[in-house]
C-alpha cells in the first residue's frame, strides 16, 4: 500500500486535466497496457489515478521509466514527490537519465536536469557528477565543466579515481591542457586510463615530446597507450619512429603460451592494421619495409594484409610490385581477391597511365564490378585525360551509383580540361535532369575546444573579414613562390577573375587561414574536409606549410594529408 499523502500530490498547473472523454477512455485493459508503457507525465497520470482507484503499491511501477518521463520540468517535482514515498535510491533513478542524456543526443539535457536535482536539495553522488563531467566534454562546455569539477571539490568526492579521470578527459578533450595538466600533477592516484587520456591528448595536439615523456613515464602501459603513440607518430609523419615502437609493442606482447594459434591470429590483425595505416598515410616505403620484417618472422598476411600492400603499391606508383603482391596472393597464400583487391589493383594500373590494361583488368574479372572499380578507372583518366575511357567509366557508374554527384564532376572536368565545353555542359545539365547536386563543400577545425565549421564560398563565419584579408597577403606570398590558381577545378560558366574568387574560398582554404590567425606559431592545424581535396587547394596548402613553417594535417573524404615544408605525405598521389 502506498501512502494516503501520494494521493494529495499536487500536480503542476501544466498538466493536461482529464476530461469525461479521456476519462471514458480509461478502460481497465488500456491502463493495464500503460502501466507498463507510459510515455509521457500525462499518460504516468492516468497510470498513477488507475493505482489510487484500486489500492495498486507504487512501488510496482517501473521507477526508472517514471524518472526518463518527468525529467523534464514541470514533472521532475511530481517525480520527485512520489519517489520520497517509495524509494531511498532516488539519486540513482536520476543518474540513468543523465547518463542517457550525456551520452545520448541530449548533452543539455543532462545540465538541466542535474540544476533541478540541485534545486531539490537532493545529494548527488559521483555517478551524478561523472554523468555531468561527460555531458560537459561533449558538448566543450569548459565553464559548466568547471563548475562541476567546484561541486566535485565541495562534496569531498576528489579522492574518487573514476570521477577524476573523467574530469581529466574533459579539460582535455576542451583544449584546457594546463587545466589537464594541473589535475593530473595533483591527483594522488593514477590508472592506466588517466595516463592514456594525456598521451592521446597530446598526440591529437602534434605534441609528441611530450607524449612520449608521459608514456616512457607511465608505470604501466595498456594496448591503447601504445597504439595511440604509435598513431601519433603515423598522422605527424613520422613513419619510422611509428614502426619502431610498433615493433617494440609486438616484442613485448609476445609471450608464448598454450593459445598460440589465436596469438598469431592476433599478430596478423595488428601487423595488417599497422601497414594499412602507413598505406593510408602516404608512409608506403615504411609499409613495404614492414611487410617484409613480418613476413621474416613467419607471419602469414591475410586479404587485409594485401589491400595495405597494394594501397601502398598505388600511392607509389609501384607497378610491378603491385602486380607481384596481387598474384601472389592466390599463387603463395591461397587468398581469394575480394572487390577491394581489384579496386585496388585497377587504381594502381589507372593512376599510372595503363588506362588500356585497366580496362581489360576490369572486363576479366572473374566478380561483377562495383562503382569503386570503375570510379578509380575514371579518376585516373581524368589525370591522364582519356575523354574516350572516361565515357565507359561513367557509363557504368550510372547505372551502379546514380546519385553519386563526384562522378559527374570528374567526367565534367575530363571534357573540359578536353576543351570539349558543350559536352561539360551536358553532363551539368545531365546532373541536372537526375536530380544529382552537386555536394557543398565543408571544414572543420577544432581551435581552443571550439570547433568552427567553414562551408565553400560561407562568409558567415564571425571572422569572415579577417580572414579574407589574411588570405589576400597569404595570396601576395604564394604568388612569389610559384602558385598559379588552377582553375579548371572550377565547374562554373563564369569569367577567370571569378573563378579565381570561388576557389579562394574553398572551405579548407577558409580554414587553413583561420587556424593561422586564431592560433600560436607553431602550432599544428588540424582539419576535416567531407569531399576530396581538389588540386588548387593541395598546392596551395603544400605552400602554406612552407611560408608559415606549420605542420597542416588534412583528412579528406579518401586519405589523410600531412603537408609539412612544402611537401605532403601523400607525395600527390592521392
Ligand atoms: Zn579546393
Ligand atoms: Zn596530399
Amino acid at each position: 500500500m502506498f501512502p494516503a499523502t501520494l494521493c494529495s500530490v499536487q500536480l503542476p498547473p501544466s498538466f493536461p486535466k482529464l476530461t469525461q472523454q479521456h476519462k471514458n477512455f480509461q478502460t481497465d485493459s488500456l491502463t493495464t497496457h500503460l502501466v507498463s508503457n507510459f510515455n509521457c507525465p500525462f499518460e504516468l497520470k492516468q497510470v498513477h489515478a488507475h493505482f489510487i482507484k484500486t489500492k495498486t503499491p507504487l512501488s510496482t511501477l517501473t521507477l526508472s521509466r517514471v524518472a526518463m518521463v518527468c525529467s523534464s520540468s514541470p514533472a521532475f517535482d511530481y517525480a520527485h514527490k512520489m519517489f520520497r514515498h517509495v524509494d531511498n535510491q532516488e539519486i540513482v533513478l536520476w543518474n540513468s537519465c543523465l547518463r542517457s542524456f550525456a551520452e545520448g543526443n541530449s548533452p543539455i539535457e543532462a545540465f538541466r536536469l542535474l540544476r533541478r536535482i540541485r534545486l531539490v536539495d537532493l545529494f548527488p553522488d559521483t555517478f551524478t557528477c561523472s554523468f555531468a563531467i561527460k555531458a560537459c566534454s561533449k558538448l566543450l562546455a569548459l565553464a559548466e565543466g568547471r563548475v562541476i569539477h567546484a561541486l566535485v571539490e565541495k562534496l569531498g568526492f576528489k579522492s574518487d579515481l573514476f570521477l577524476l579521470n573523467t574530469i581529466v578527459h574533459m579539460y582535455a578533450s576542451c583544449g584546457a591542457m594546463e587545466d589537464a595538466c594541473c589535475l593530473f600533477t595533483r591527483m594522488v592516484e593514477r590508472d592506466v586510463v588517466t595516463w592514456n587520456i594525456m598521451i592521446t591528448q597530446f598526440t591529437k595536439l602534434g605534441d609528441m615530446g611530450t607524449a612520449r615523456d608521459l608514456f616512457d613515464e607511465m608505470p604501466m602501459r595498456s594496448v591503447r597507450s601504445w597504439t595511440a603513440m604509435i598513431a601519433g607518430y603515423v598522422q605527424c609523419g613520422k613513419p619510422k619512429e611509428a614502426t619502431r615502437l610498433f615493433i617494440e609493442m609486438e616484442e613485448a606482447g609476445v609471450e608464448p603460451n598454450e593459445v598460440f594459434h589465436e596469438m598469431e591470429e592476433r599478430s596478423v590483425v595488428s601487423w595488417s592494421a599497422m601497414i594499412g595505416g602507413l598505406a593510408i598515410h602516404g608512409q608506403a616505403e615504411e609499409a613495404l619495409r614492414l611487410f617484409k620484417r613480418m613476413s621474416k618472422i613467419g607471419i602469414r598476411p591475410n586479404g587485409v594484409t594485401i589491400i595495405g600492400l597494394l594501397l601502398a603499391c598505388s600511392h607509389m606508383g609501384l607497378i610491378d610490385e603491385g602486380r607481384k603482391y596481387f598474384a601472389s596472393m592466390t599463387k603463395d597464400y591461397g587468398i581469394i581477391p575480394q572487390i577491394e583487391h581489384y579496386g585496388c589493383m585497377v587504381d594502381l594500373l589507372s593512376r599510372t597511365g595503363l588506362l588500356e590494361e585497366a580496362h581489360e583488368f576490369i572486363k576479366n574479372m572473374p566478380i561483377k564490378p562495383n562503382s569503386v572499380v570503375w570510379g578509380a578507372l575514371l579518376g585516373g583518366c581524368k589525370v591522364h585525360k582519356n575523354v574516350k575511357l572516361g565515357e565507359e567509366a561513367i557509363k557504368h557508374l550510372q547505372e551502379l551509383d546514380p546519385l553519386n554527384d563526384g562522378y559527374y564532376v570528374v567526367l565534367s572536368n575530363i571534357y573540359a580540361e578536353a576543351g570539349r565545353w558543350e559536352d561539360a555542359a551536358r553532363v551539368r545539365r545531365l546532373m541536372r535532369e537526375r536530380g544529382v547536386k552537386k555536394t557543398p563543400g565543408w571544414s572543420t577545425m577544432a581551435v581552443n575546444g571550439v570547433v568552427h565549421e567553414f562551408v565553400a564560398g560561407d562568409g558567415s563565419h564571425p571572422n569572415a573579414q579577417e580572414i579574407y584579408e589574411k588570405w589576400e597577403e597569404l595570396l601576395h606570398k604564394l604568388k612569389a613562390k610559384g602558385y598559379v590558381p588552377n582553375t579548371s577545378v572550377v565547374l562554373l560558366d563564369m569569367d577567370e577573375n571569378e573563378k579565381e574568387n570561388v576557389l579562394y574560398r574553398h572551405s579548407e582554404k577558409l580554414a587553413v587561414v583561420f587556424g593561422l590567425i586564431s592560433t600560436s606559431p607553431g602550432t599544428p592545424l588540424r582539419i576535416m574536409k567531407n569531399l576530396r581535396v581538389c588540386e588548387d587547394c593541395h598546392a596551395a596548402l603544400k605552400l602554406i606549410s612552407e611560408i608559415s613553417g606549420r605542420q597542416i594535417v588534412l583528412r579528406d573524404r579518401n586519405r589523410f594529408h600531412s603537408f609539412m615544408n612544402g611537401i605532403c605525405s601523400c607525395k600527390d598521389y592521392w
